[in-house]
C-alpha cells in the first residue's frame, strides 16, 4: 500500500519529469530502489503507459531527495558552492538583477516560465535560512526586495511565488541561501 505521503511526494515531483528525456533509464533506477519498487507492486491496476509515467514520478522525487540528502552532508563545511562560481562569473549565468549585495540569475533547471534565483553575493554564514541570525536582517530584507524587483522586470508582479528550500526535508540542494522567484504560470496550492 502506498502511503498518502509517498503518493504526494511522487505526484508533486511531476515538474521534474520534464527534465528527464529517457524514460528507460528512469525505470531502471526505480527498479534498483527497494523503496520505489514497492510502489510498483501497488500499481498493477494501471495501464503500462500509466505505470511508466507513475514510476518516472516516483523516481524523480527519489532522486531529488537523494541529491538533497547528499548535499546536506557538507552543508556547513564552508566549501564553495556552485553559487560562488556564479558570483565570480567563473560559471556563466543569465543575470536578471544585480546590486552591490545581491545577484539574481535564471535557474538552469526552470520549474516555471520564470524561475530566478536571488542570492546574497556574500554567504556570511547563510548556508540556509535556518542559520539566519539577527545580524542578517538587513540582507534578508534586501533579498526580498530584490525578489520584487525581479518580479517586476520579468513582468510577473501580478502573481509570483518566492520559495526558500531549507534543509534536506525541503530538498535544498545548494548550501548558499537563495530565494526561488517563480511565475509566468498558474501556481498551485498546496505546493509539493
Ligand atoms: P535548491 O534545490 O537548493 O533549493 O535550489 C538550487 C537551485 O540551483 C536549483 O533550482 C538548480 O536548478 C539551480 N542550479 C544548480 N546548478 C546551477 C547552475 O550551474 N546554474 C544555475 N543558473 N542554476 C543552478
Amino acid at each position: 500500500m502506498i502511503s498518502a505521503q509517498k503518493s504526494m511526494a511522487a505526484l508533486t515531483s511531476f515538474s521534474l519529469l520534464s527534465n528527464y528525456a529517457t524514460t528507460g533509464s528512469i525505470v531502471t533506477s526505480v527498479r534498483a530502489s527497494p523503496e520505489v519498487s514497492s510502489y510498483a507492486s501497488s500499481i498493477n491496476f494501471l495501464t503500462a503507459n500509466h505505470s511508466r509515467r507513475y514510476l518516472c514520478r516516483a523516481s524523480a522525487s527519489h532522486d531529488e531527495e537523494a541529491v538533497a540528502k547528499a548535499a546536506a552532508i557538507n552543508a556547513d563545511s564552508g566549501a564553495p558552492t556552485i553559487i560562488d562560481k556564479i558570483v565570480s562569473k567563473e560559471i556563466p549565468s543569465t543575470i536578471v538583477y544585480e546590486d552591490d549585495k545581491v545577484l539574481a540569475f535564471k535557474d538552469i533547471n526552470p520549474q516555471a516560465p520564470v524561475h530566478v534565483l536571488v542570492i546574497p553575493k556574500c554567504r556570511d554564514g547563510l548556508t540556509q535560512l535556518g542559520k539566519a541570525e539577527q545580524r542578517h536582517g538587513e540582507i534578508l530584507g534586501q533579498l526580498l526586495y530584490a525578489a520584487r524587483m525581479v518580479a517586476e522586470k520579468e513582468g510577473i508582479l501580478d502573481g509570483f511565488r518566492v520559495v526558500i528550500n531549507n534543509g534536506p526535508s525541503a530538498c535544498q540542494s545548494v548550501y548558499h541561501l537563495h530565494l526561488h522567484v517563480l511565475g509566468g504560470r498558474q501556481m498551485k496550492w498546496p505546493p509539493g
